[in-house]
């Protein structure tokens, strides 16, 4: 077998490997089946694409790289070509005639990896090509990416990839690998049952992204607060910006906009020609915001994301932390940002309550759900949360706003008994439920029409948290909510409900202790500068150096507009700030540049040296 450190120096540039990749790619590489969840940007591709070289070269023939991502397709094989690896995808935006050629290579024995979608392995003609080549040995290796998409338990269930199953049935001696990055304990089970994976080797790597910074903070003017975030911390960034709907996706695209950022919009509802060329313009162009529901990001693997914010909440955890992932890949300081209230808490339990699904399903959402919820409220580190979440325990991570500015607390034990008693007592006056406006509105003794026209002043809890804010009591209704001491009834208006949790805090038995709103840090700054988000790589150079960056970012632009491809495929950032840095003047300088294989130094070695002389006097 060609040794797998050789084939990572020479064909992609890089000196070492990273973490698991090596024990990874060992295993598969002899033919054994593995399972490898690995967060976002921790190089799963090398992990079947060296595995993929190695069997090739051994006679042991083609990859079948399984991912759902049409739309990205062209790029990852366009990055493989720049890397002198052959690669190519079977995917309906092919013609007849293109399909055709791609079958003819593969039984010729001319592809290494071959990209499909899941909907195409269980084609007949797609099958009867796999018959072909395992009959004569060839085929070397399934790659399932994007596993998780396989279990409904997962938060991007597909389908499709049930249908995978063809795979050990029909080719039980094909070594299969599944990647994902996203899983917890629940998806992670349904994958190995769902894929067969019982007797796979596990390579569990931790998930911590320790470049993301994460802050989650109190939805007040939502789209004030997001302007405030990009202009002080991300000027000229690119970013993905998550809404809940496609009209939202509209509006806030547009709002930026007008406030001088270039901001697209990103949904299903979209057009499929407008919703590529805005994928491509993101990708390819520098400093692009993307608008969009989450129909956008799976595998987008563009390196240099400075922020991903949520305006609305996710569904759970494993989304939250699926897109955020899409920060940083390159390993720079990135943040993740937030904005969460009480509606986004009563939106996503009356999704769960109105979904169509059966109520087994529907109370492990709920339960999900939670866990998110108690992350937004949390007081201590975000980090220790998160990992918790995916079973990994972990210290403090001075890296989250919670550590940064550690909140102030203030105990709502006594506001949360009034409002749970005034619940109890409205509901025992009127027959009826109300909302949380009309609750606090009772408790803080204010007058409104409504309260007049319920007779609700009367109550005994009417006017008894009068020392209390709105903001005060909104963030003790949410923190409830979240804890499950008090539930919104959807089918009801989103009336608030007492139940079974609730008598524990109504007897003043669980402390309720809370951070404090946004009132009191809303003047506090945030202590990310500008300065602290820029590539280290770069922001080291000298002003030659700089010269010489800038230079050489201007030749990649116009190599990856020959190419049609994005720029970081050509180079990475920090590839570029490294060469900027060493001002090769020879080809072996050159070669020693992380990032920098065979292929690309023989294409472009030349000129690279070329460009880097321009700036020296
Ligand atoms: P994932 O699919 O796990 O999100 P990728 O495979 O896209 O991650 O890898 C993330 C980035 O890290 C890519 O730009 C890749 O080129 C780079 N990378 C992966 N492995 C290595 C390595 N051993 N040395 C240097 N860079 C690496
Ligand atoms: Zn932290």
């Amino acid at each position: 077998m060609p040794d797998p450190l050789f084939l990572l120096q020479s064909v992609f540039g890089y000196p070492a490997f990273r973490g698991p990749q090596e024990a990874i790619i060992d295993h598969v590489t002899a033919g054994g089946d593995a399972l490898v969840l690995m967060p976002t940007g921790g190089g799963k591709s090398l992990c079947y694409q060296i595995p993929a070289l190695a069997r090739q070269q051994a006679g042991h023939g083609v990859t079948v790289v399984i991912s759902p991502l049409i739309a990205l397709m062209h790029d990852q094989v366009g990055a493989l070509h720049e890397a002198g690896v052959a690669a190519a995808f079977l995917n309906s935006t092919l013609s007849g005639e293109e399909a055709n050629a791609v079958e003819k290579r593969l039984q010729r024995g001319e592809i290494t990896l071959l990209y499909a979608a899941p909907e195409r392995i269980t084609t007949p003609r797609f099958l009867a090509q796999l018959d072909a080549l395992h009959a004569l040995g060839q085929l070397g290796l399934f790659a399932i990416d994007e596993a998780h998409c396989v279990s409904q338990w997962g938060h991007d269930f597909r389908p499709e990839y049930r249908a995978l199953t063809v795979l050990h049935e029909r080719y039980a001696s094909v070594p299969r690998m599944a990647l994902t990055a996203t899983a917890d304990a629940l998806t992670r089970a349904d994958m190995v049952e769902r894929l067969q994976l019982q007797g796979a080797q596990q390579f569990v790597s931790s998930f911590d992204r320790p470049n993301i910074r994460y802050a989650i903070v109190e939805k007040q003017n939502a789209t004030t607060q997001l302007l405030r975030f990009i202009e002080r911390e991300h000027a000229s960034d690119a970013g993905i910006v998550y809404c809940q709907s496609r009209k939202r996706v509209e509006e806030i695209a547009q709002t930026l906009c007008g406030a001088g950022l270039r901001a697209l919009p990103y949904h299903a509802g979209l057009d499929v020609a407008v919703r590529r060329a805005n994928q491509d313009t993101f990708l390819r162009e520098d400093g692009v915001v993307m608008v969009a529901t989450i129909a956008f990001g799976m595998g987008i693997d563009k390196p240099d994301v400075r922020f991903v914010a949520h305006l609305d909440m996710p569904k759970n955890i494993e989304g939250y932390y699926q897109e955020t992932g899409r920060a940083g890949r390159d390993g720079e300081p990135a943040n993740a940002w937030m904005t969460y209230g009480l509606q986004d808490v009563v939106n996503q339990r009356r999704m769960i309550d109105e979904s169509p699904a059966g109520e087994d399903f529907k109370q492990v959402m709920r339960g999900k759900l939670e866990a998110l919820l108690a992350l937004a409220e949390a007081s201590d580190c975000r980090r220790v949360r998160l990992l918790g979440y995916f079973d990994e325990s972990s210290a403090p991570c001075l890296n989250c706003d919670n550590c940064c500015n550690p909140p102030a607390l203030w105990d709502g034990t006594e506001a949360a008994r009034q409002l749970l008693s005034c619940i109890y007592r409205v509901q025992q006056h009127s027959g009826i439920g109300f909302g949380a406006g009309h609750i606090m509105d009772i408790v803080r003794g204010k007058k409104t029409e409504k309260v007049t026209q319920f007779g609700h002043e009367a109550l005994s809890t009417f006017g008894v948290g009068a020392q209390f804010t709105e903001l005060q009591l909104r963030g003790v209704v949410r923190q409830l909510i979240a804890t499950g001491a008090l539930a919104v009834n959807a089918q009801a208006f989103n009336t608030l409900e007492l139940t079974a949790a609730s008598r524990t805090v109504l007897k003043g038995e669980q402390p309720v202790r809370l951070r404090q709103g946004a009132e009191a840090t809303a003047g506090s700054k945030s202590r990310t500068g500008k300065a602290a988000l820029q590539s280290p790589a770069a922001a080291a150079l000298d002003r030659t150096g700089q010269v010489r960056f800038a230079a050489l970012k201007a030749w990649r632009a116009e190599v990856a507009r020959e190419h049609k491809l994005p720029a970081y495929v050509i180079f990475h950032d920090a590839t570029l700030a490294a060469m900027a840095a060493l001002a090769p003047t020879t080809l072996a300088d050159l070669q020693g540049v992380s990032g920098v294989g065979a292929k690309k130094l023989e294409a472009y070695g030349a000129e690279l040296l070329r460009v880097c002389a321009l700036p020296n006097p």
